[in-house]
């Protein structure tokens, strides 16, 4: 791995800095790039606002690794309250949950019962959920509650990322009919005896679980802003004889917004993760970490104001 991204990656488990850069005035500014706002007020106007330009959305609300049972309590509520909020627009936009910040590292049967009343809120509203994926040590837990939601919510969605040596064997297992996957490279760090470390090799790896997704029967999503990936994804939907509507491209809110309404406008469904809520830091941190130029960015802004 990129020892930039190790590094930034490391600085965003330590409690000093992230002291340091939760409370920085300048930090609210960038911020304001990556997350849509602090309230569901304001993660509602940046939904309707995406959604009158032609793209769909998943929100998420920030916060995670929750080790406080009353805290998940708090992120369930939030997710209720959006999703009543959403009205008309939850034709077009659904929710992303993390399960550690609904109680897995607590107990993973309470993020079940957690995630299962936002399913259900979610088909009261008319809309889906799909689970997050974090680091390795979670990802038999959150495939496991997955499978428990799915019983009786077949539409829930799971993440894989293709940076892991097994996801081959998860997307093969998961890709079955009405199977909603979404396919993303990883954004944690992880060791080799899990996860590929070379960017070419996470390349390759995407690509033959594109394969894979576009071969089932399930509604591949492709989480990706790679340009080389974005081609390849329609080269390969072309060859399986899946058109457009048929899989989804997802970007992240504030990272290459031009493509997304360019693919929109092309026909595809384009899926914008919204992230919103008052627990930025890991979030703003990851995003760091995949490009040195926010890290930049982020710098020179607190040089130029100090
Ligand atoms: C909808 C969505 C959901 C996701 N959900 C998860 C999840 O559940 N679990 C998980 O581990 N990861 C998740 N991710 C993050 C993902 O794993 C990657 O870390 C992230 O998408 C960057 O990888 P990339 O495929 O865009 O390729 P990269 O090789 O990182 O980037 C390719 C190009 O995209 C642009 N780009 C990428 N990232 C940035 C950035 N931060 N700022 C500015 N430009 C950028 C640049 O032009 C860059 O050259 C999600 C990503 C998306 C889009």
């Amino acid at each position: 791995m990129n020892p930039l991204r190790s590094l930034i990656l490391a600085a965003a488990r330590n409690g000093a800095t992230r002291r340091l850069v939760a409370t920085a005035p300048v930090s609210r500014d960038v911020v304001r790039r990556f997350v849509a706002g602090e309230t569901t007020e304001d993660a509602v106007a940046v939904t309707r606002r995406l959604v009158d330009s032609g793209l769909a959305v998943t929100l998420d609300h920030l916060g995670e690794d929750t080790t406080d049972t009353e805290q998940a309590e708090h992120t369930v509520r939030a997710y209720l309250d959006l999703l009543s909020a959403l009205g008309p627009l939850a034709a077009h936009a659904e929710v992303s949950v993390k399960l550690t910040a609904v109680g897995q590292l607590l107990d993973e049967g309470l993020a079940r019962d957690n995630a299962a009343r936002i399913c259900a809120a979610a088909a009261e509203a008319g809309t889906t959920v799909t689970l997050d994926m974090e680091d390795h040590t979670t990802t038999d837990s959150t495939l496991r509650v997955l499978d428990g939601l799915r019983r009786e919510h077949p539409w829930v969605g799971a993440v894989l990322q293709s940076y892991l040596h097994r996801t081959l064997d998860d997307v093969l297992d998961l890709s079955g009919p009405g199977s909603r996957v979404r396919l993303c490279k990883g954004a944690y760090a992880e060791p080799e005896s899990v996860a590929f470390q070379e960017p070419v090799e996470v390349d390759k790896s995407y690509v033959r679980c594109t394969n894979a997704l576009l071969a089932g029967s399930g509604v591949p999503m492709f989480a990706t802003h790679d340009p080389r990936l974005v081609r390849i994804i329609g080269e390969r939907a072309q060859a399986h004889g899946r058109p457009p509507g048929s899989y989804e491209h997802q970007m992240l809110y504030g990272i290459r917004p031009e493509e997304q309404l360019r693919l929109a406008r092309l026909g595809h469904t384009v899926r914008v993760y919204v992230p919103y809520g008052g627990e930025w830091y890991g979030y703003l941190m990851r995003r760091m970490a995949e490009r040195p130029a926010n890290t930049a960015f982020f710098l020179r802004a607190l040089v130029t104001r100090t």
